[in-house]
């Protein structure tokens, strides 16, 4: 799409005119909260075939499949530590529990355009930040010898505002999860990363796995960032969507140590504290890449990218 120099607001932010081109060929449509939006058939229609892709290597590793809801237990959450690391981005779900006459106060508020919100308490759930936050508690106890395979996907929310459409704050992501022997925690994240990249580059993206970080939050944060990077407990692969932009990672694989598994009393078959690892599909920044990638008409994709994606 040509757009005069001068015309177009979006002029040099590439953030701004991916997504304005998104929007413009109702392939997304969006809301009054920057980085949440509706998603057209079209978009839908990549979405699941990734999720096709990812599946079906899942069944390649004899993996438990399970769809986790957009929320987790509280008590699943607190026991993360997930606050201590991640304060800024995570959402937490409130309820009302009043009487009538509290509700009655509700309504004035509401109407008034006031702060109702402040009548409101804590729910039971928070919004899940990673699909594979909500698998540990259901998998407690002994495993049995080599691990297990789990493959689980949902909805997730990171509260971070963005132009950028490839920065969601509700987004799909598709884990496979691996939980058992150190080792094999291991190999699982390093396996997987290369099948990863594999997939990727049937789709016809260049990805590259880097050492990254999480955004740990504060002072604190740093330090432990800077550990993360130096045991390469973190491997993003990446990839250009924005050009002359950093690049964007769509896949992550991460190596959790006994971080998930210790507070949820699971243990390898020798009665260890057992270790977990993810790989995680960015499902909806993989679909915003292969649009920004191939065009905005999947019809006129290459054909070996159609071939892997619709088989
Ligand atoms: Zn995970």
């Amino acid at each position: 799409m040509i757009v005069p120099v001068g015309e177009d607001a979006a002029a040099g932010d590439p953030h701004q005119e991916l997504h304005d081109r998104l929007v413009e060929a109702g392939l997304l449509f969006s809301t009054p909260v920057q980085g949440l939006y509706g998603r057209s058939e079209t978009y839908q229609g990549v979405v699941r075939a990734i999720d096709a892709m990812v599946h079906r290597w899942a069944l390649e590793l004899a993996a438990t499949t399970i769809h986790v809801p957009p929320v987790i237990a509280r008590s699943t959450f607190d026991a993360t530590n997930y606050l201590q690391s991640f304060p800024d981005l995570m959402g937490s779900v409130h309820i009302f529990r009043g009487t009538d006459r509290e509700h009655a106060e509700l309504v004035r508020r509401v109407e008034a355009g006031g702060d109702w919100q402040a009548l409101l308490e804590p729910g039971e759930v928070v919004l899940s930040s990673a699909a594979c936050h909500a698998l540990y508690p259901m998998i407690g106890g002994r495993l049995p010898a080599g691990g297990r395979v789990f493959e689980v996907s949902g909805l997730c929310f990171r509260h971070e505002p963005s132009t950028d459409p490839a920065r969601m704050q509700s987004f799909g992501m598709h884990e496979v999860v691996f939980v058992g022997d150190p080792d094999g925690a291991q190999r699982h994240r390093d396996r997987g990363l290369e099948v990863a990249l594999g997939l990727l580059g049937d789709l016809g993206l260049e990805a590259e796995p880097v050492p990254a970080n999480d955004p740990f939050f504060g002072r604190l944060g740093t330090a432990l960032a800077t550990s993360q990077l130096e045991e390469e407990l973190k491997l993003e692969a990446v990839t250009p969507i924005f050009a002359g932009r950093d690049r964007t990672a769509i896949v992550s694989g991460n190596c959790h140590r006994d971080h998930f598994a210790q507070p949820f009393g699971i243990e390898s078959d020798t009665g260890e504290p057992a270790h977990s690892a993810c790989v995680a599909f960015g499902v909806d920044r993989i679909t915003i890449a292969l649009f920004a990638r191939h065009g905005l008409e999947p019809a006129s994709w290459p054909d070996e990218v159609t071939a892997a994606l619709f088989p």
